[in-house]
C-alpha cells in the first residue's frame, strides 16, 4: 500500500513538473511539437478513448459506434474542406502510419521508390532505415543542390527517368524553402506514378495559405501529423483528390495498419480544423513572420543561420550552424538547462555518422506563436542564444530571466474562448 503511494507519487510529481515547465515555463522551439487549444483539450478527454470503431464510418464491424461515426465523417469533411482535398482519412494514428499506409498501396515489395535526400529534409518514415524499409520498398534518393538547400530539379528528373519509382515523397521534417512538386509531379506522372507529399510539418502552414498547397502543383496525396504546425492532437490524417487512390488507401488502413484509431482524437481534431478555419490565417502568417524575425535577430547576434541568401526561411523553422560554438548537442543542452527547448540536428553537409553530435539546431516558431509571441520577443530569445551559446553565461541565470519574460506569454492564442461553450468534460460526469 505504501509502495503503491510512492509509485503514484512520484507519478504525479513527474507529471506535474512535465505540465508546469513545458506549459508555463519553457520557450518550446521544438519544429515538430504543438499545444492544443483550450476547447480542444476538454473535449480531448471523452469516452471515446475507451472504444473501438474498426472499418469505416457507417460501415463498422463494432456495436456502440453511432457517434463516432457521425463525428469522423465530419471532421474528415472539415479536413478535406480546410486542404482544398476531395477526401481526409483520419484513421492513421500518426504521420508514419499514413505513411505506411499510402507506400504499402503505391509500391510492392521490391519496388523502387525516389525520396528526397535526407539533406533536403526526409523524414526517417521515407528512407530504408524507417517505414520505406520496412516494407520492403527500395530507397532511391532524389540528387541534392546545395546553393539551393533543395532537392536538385535537373538531376532528380534524369533519376526518375532512368530509375522509373512507383512515386517520388517530397515534404520534410527539416527544410526551409518548398520542395519542387510541380517538376517532378509531371516526371512522375509521366512514367504512371504517382507524388507523395508528406506535409507532417508544413499542414498548418498549408491550411493558412503561407506555404503552397501541393495539390495545385500537381501532388496525388498528402500525408500529415495533425500536431505539428496543425496544432491538434498527435494523430495522423492522409488528404486525397484523387477518389480512386482514396478508394485503394482507405480500404487497407484497417486492417493492415490500425485496429482502433484512437477515437479521442477525432473530435479534437474537429475543433482544431474549426480553429484553423476562424483564425488559421492569421496563425499562420504571424508563424512565419517570426521564424524570419528569429533568424534575422539571431544573425545579428552573431549566428551563423542558414539560407541567408534566400531570405533565411519560408517556413516555420531555422537552422543554426553551432560547429564552431561547441557543436550541436552542447548547444541543445546549455539551451535546456536555461529553459529553452530545441533539437539539434544534423545540416546538409553533416555526414550521418554525426548524428549525435551534429553540427545544427534546429529551431520552430510555431508554439511560441501560439503563446502570442511576436517579432520583438523573437529578438529577445536571440538575446538569451547570445548570453547562453556566444557569452557563456550561466544557463541558469539565463532561465530566471526566461521565466519571467514566459510569464508575460502564458494564454493560448488563435483559438475560441472556451467559455463561450459549456462543456461537460468525461471527468465531470465522473465526479
Ligand atoms: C514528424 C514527421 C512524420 C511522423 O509523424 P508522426 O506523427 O510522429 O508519426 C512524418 N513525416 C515527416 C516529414 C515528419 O516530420
Amino acid at each position: 500500500m505504501i509502495e503503491a503511494d510512492n509509485i503514484i507519487s512520484n507519478i504525479l510529481e513527474l507529471t506535474g513538473r512535465a505540465n508546469l515547465e513545458r506549459i508555463k515555463s519553457n520557450v518550446n522551439l521544438i519544429a515538430s511539437e504543438n499545444v492544443m487549444s483550450p476547447l480542444a483539450l476538454k473535449v480531448y478527454i471523452s469516452d471515446f478513448m475507451h472504444r473501438y470503431a474498426e472499418g469505416k464510418p457507417f460501415k463498422r464491424y463494432y456495436q456502440g459506434t453511432r457517434y463516432i461515426d457521425e463525428l469522423e465523417v465530419l471532421t474528415s469533411d472539415l479536413m478535406a474542406r480546410l486542404a482544398k482535398a476531395k477526401r481526409a482519412d483520419l484513421r492513421p494514428v500518426s504521420g508514419t502510419i499514413a505513411n505506411a499506409a499510402v507506400f504499402r498501396v503505391l509500391a510492392d515489395p521490391g519496388d523502387r521508390a525516389a525520396i528526397a535526400p535526407v539533406q533536403a529534409g526526409a523524414h526517417v518514415s521515407h528512407t530504408k532505415f524507417g517505414t520505406l524499409g520496412a516494407l520492403g520498398i527500395v530507397q532511391v534518393d532524389l540528387p541534392y543542390n546545395e546553393d539551393e538547400m533543395n532537392v536538385d530539379v535537373d538531376n532528380a528528373l534524369k533519376v526518375i527517368d532512368s530509375v522509373k519509382p512507383k512515386f517520388v515523397v517530397l515534404g520534410g521534417s527539416v527544410y526551409l524553402f518548398p520542395h519542387p512538386v510541380k517538376e517532378l509531379s509531371e516526371a512522375i506522372h509521366s512514367i504512371g506514378g504517382k507524388l507523395v507529399y508528406d506535409a507532417a510539418h508544413v499542414l498548418g502552414l498549408i491550411i493558412g495559405g503561407v506555404w503552397r498547397n501541393p495539390f495545385n502543383h500537381g501532388a496525388d496525396v498528402i500525408t500529415a501529423s495533425t500536431h505539428k504546425t496543425f496544432p491538434g492532437p498527435q494523430g495522423g490524417v492522409i488528404l486525397f483528390n484523387d477518389e480512386q487512390l482514396y478508394k485503394r488507401v482507405s480500404k487497407t488502413i484497417f486492417p493492415w495498419f490500425v485496429s482502433n484509431h484512437h477515437l479521442h482524437r477525432i473530435p479534437a481534431t474537429a475543433i482544431t480544423a474549426i480553429e484553423m478555419e476562424l483564425y488559421g490565417e492569421d496563425y499562420a502568417r504571424q508563424i512565419v513572420d517570426n521564424a524570419r524575425s528569429l533568424a534575422e535577430a539571431l544573425a545579428a547576434q552573431g549566428f551563423n543561420v542558414l539560407g541567408e541568401s534566400k531570405g533565411y526561411t519560408q517556413s516555420h523553422q531555422v537552422l543554426v550552424d553551432v560547429k564552431k560554438l561547441g557543436g550541436g548537442a552542447k548547444a541543445a543542452s546549455l539551451l535546456e538547462e536555461a529553459g529553452i527547448i530545441v533539437n539539434k540536428n544534423l545540416l546538409p553537409w553533416d555526414p550521418p555518422e554525426a548524428v549525435s553530435d551534429p553540427s545544427g539546431l534546429r529551431l520552430g516558431t510555431q508554439e511560441v506563436t501560439r503563446w502570442g509571441m511576436k517579432r520583438d520577443e523573437m529578438a529577445q530569445i536571440a538575446e538569451f542564444f547570445r548570453d547562453i551559446l556566444i557569452d557563456g553565461k550561466s544557463p541558469r541565470e539565463v532561465k530566471e530571466k526566461v521565466i519571467e519574460f514566459r510569464k508575460n506569454f502564458q494564454e493560448i492564442h488563435y483559438c475560441i474562448d472556451p467559455k463561450r461553450y459549456k462543456v461537460e468534460t468525461l471527468l465531470d460526469l465522473l465526479n
